[in-house]
């Protein structure tokens, strides 16, 4: 038991700058992670901007400060990499692991040329998801790579929508727990830094990861966020990130673990959930009957009028029953999606006859 690492001894954790500005910046953040004992030490060289006229990494000069680091301080030490010169360039400097840009996952070729360039090499990889909530791109991603390098992770760190919220890329969770599901053996990071786009966020997000039962964390931490030269507003500085990982709670995601009072209200919701889907199949039901009047006087399936009353009182009496508004608008839209998809079948099937 590392009692530097606070809570965090079965997580994975990678810190470090978001981007390399000098040796001296590195080798101060580097000091201060040296006792919490970090698996990865992070920096990014080549930066992927918006526009070109920001700073887009100090590059390959940035790769002999990280071969620094890793001699003085004994750190593990990672960065992004975008083409297979990238690749090349940090297997020539010995680095311990590299990481997949969400702008590079997005991208099926570019994914395809890492692959290829990392072919017989196996080193740790990170694998950002897409900037798009597109799951099977991510998982398109993990598999081209798993072909060259059998230890990956996947690192959740938000999608860009048209709205974000208090967001700088909104989390939408549902996406690496599928991802989960889907590849129980993938190790899934959190980023919450990217997440959050500001300071005070990135506890909660990072929180909200480890109770949903994460492998780890990816957070950005500068030794002086306000002056950097990247995402400064993100950048925990290295006593918020101390007091990040002595705050956070730790959640025990063994699930062999279980409680009988868990089984009980289990049991509950079991049951809960079977009337649910026995109450949408006769909703479904009616919907038919509702078809068949439409069809026999020539009316459309979708009332506007109906539909507007239907969704407001299904909100309003949601939030009286401590509902999320979002939540049941969300849920009445998919019921309603559905109802006008059996009518529509309904309709076709009978005009057929
Ligand atoms: C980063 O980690 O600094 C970075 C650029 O990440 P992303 O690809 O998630 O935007
Ligand atoms: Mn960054």
């Amino acid at each position: 038991m590392n009692n530097s690492r606070f809570g965090l001894t079965d997580r994975l954790l990678v810190a470090g700058p978001c981007a390399a500005e000098s040796l001296e910046q590195l080798r101060a953040v580097a000091f201060s992670l040296k006792d919490i004992s970090v698996d990865w030490f992070r920096a990014g060289i080549w930066k992927p901007r918006t526009r070109p006229s920001s700073f887009e990494g100090v590059g390959e000069k940035g790769l002999e400060w990280l071969a620094e680091i890793r001699k003085e301080f004994g750190l593990k030490v990672c960065t992004e990499v975008a083409s297979p010169y990238h690749v090349e360039q940090c297997l020539a400097y010995g680095l311990d692991a590299l990481w997949i840009g969400a702008r590079t996952t997005t991208n099926p070729f570019s994914v395809q040329d890492i692959a290829d360039a990392l072919h017989g090499v196996d080193i740790p990889l990170f694998v950002k998801n897409p900037l798009n909530p597109d799951l099977k791109l991510w998982i398109g991603a993990v598999e081209r790579l798993s072909a060259s390098c059998s230890d990956i992770h996947a690192v959740h760190r938000g999608f860009s929508l048209v709205d974000n919220g208090i967001y700088r890329q909104t989390p939408l969770w549902q996406l690496p727990v599928e991802l989960k599901r889907l590849m129980p053996d993938l190790k899934i990071l959190c980023d919450p830094s990217h997440i959050a786009g500001r300071r005070e966020l990135v506890f909660p997000v990072a929180q909200k990861a480890m109770r949903l039962g994460f492998d780890g964390l990816m957070i950005e931490v500068h030794d002086n966020p306000d002056s950097a030269m990247t995402d400064s507003m993100q950048q925990l500085d290295i006593s918020g990130f101390k007091r990040l990982l002595e705050e956070l709670e730790i959640s025990d995601t063994d699930e062999d673990r279980d409680d009988v009072s868990l089984e009980e209200l289990r049991g509950r919701i079991d049951e809960i959930d079977l009337q649910l889907l026995s109450l949408l199949g006769k909703r479904m039901g009616l919907s038919e009957k509702v078809a068949a009047i439409k069809r026999d006087n020539n009316m459309s399936i979708f009332r506007l009028k109906r539909w507007e009353v239907l969704l407001n009182d299904r909100m309003e009496r949601g939030e009286r029953l401590k509902l999320n508004r979002e939540f049941v608008k969300d849920l009445f839209e998919l019921i309603h999606e559905q109802s006008m998809e059996v009518q529509d079948r309904f309709i076709e099937d009978t005009e057929k006859n």
